[in-house]
């Protein structure tokens, strides 16, 4: 039986508008081959913040096979996205999908792992209006402290997963390898909440969003 949230979540993703093939493709492509991409509704959130803000330039750590990327470069096109990846098969997905459905040259992927590229991207003065923490879990303090260095004076910065299925509240005690994750979720969780340079939201959409700000 679902509980209150996945009943939520669930009454959320019917009432979506019809998708896009592409969007289908990829996201059906996900399922069937077990490729953890942001839930539709975050996502659908994600975008909306995008259309408000008109970031020049967005940064995004974590591509998996581009389906988050080119959500956010359909929702602006004019931005110019750069997306991080380290997995050699999702850097050739990636590739492909991207090649195959973007709409200009504006979807750049750095291949590589992404503490090697953060610090170049700073060397480099790179600057972003918008950056989406999407990968590793465990490495989500050291993203964030990369991130506030290349952002730009107005901006913001997206955490994904922050509630992780509930196991960040450190209340489910039923799988090991979740709940040791989820301790270092809520760890960054009470970190980032306390940040005295950034204000931060968590919405409880999806797998749990942190929206940061500057002060
Ligand atoms: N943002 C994607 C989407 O919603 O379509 C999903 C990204 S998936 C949750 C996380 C991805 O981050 C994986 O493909 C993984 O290989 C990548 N990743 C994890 N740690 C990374 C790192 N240190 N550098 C670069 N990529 C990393």
């Amino acid at each position: 039986m679902m509980n209150n949230q996945e009943v939520i979540t669930e009454y959320l993703r019917n009432i979506l508008p019809e998708k896009a093939e592409w969007e289908v493709e990829l996201i059906t492509y996900a399922q069937e081959n077990r490729v953890p991409i942001i839930e539709p509704v975050s996502m659908r959130f994600i975008t909306q913040l995008i259309k408000l803000s008109h970031p020049a330039h967005i940064l995004e750590i974590g591509t998996a096979i581009g389906y988050s990327a080119l959500s956010m470069h359909h929702a602006l096109p004019k931005s110019k996205i750069t997306t991080l990846e380290r997995d050699i098969e999702m850097i050739s997905q990636a590739k492909n999908n991207i090649a195959k459905y973007s709409l200009n040259n504006h979807v750049n992927l750095i291949a590589g792992d992404a503490l090697d590229t953060l610090p170049k991207l700073i060397e480099e003065e790179k600057k972003f209006e918008f950056i989406f923490i999407d990968a590793a879990k465990g490495q989500y303090k050291k993203f964030f402290e990369y991130a506030m260095a290349l952002q730009a004076d107005e901006g913001v910065i997206i955490t994904d997963n922050v509630l992780f299925k509930g196991y960040a509240t450190g209340q489910l005690t039923d799988h090991n390898r979740f709940q040791k994750l989820g301790k270092k979720i809520n760890d960054y969780n009470i970190w980032l909440m306390n940040n005295e340079n950034y204000h931060t939201s968590i919405l409880p959409i999806g797998d749990g969003i942190a929206l940061s700000i500057k002060k």
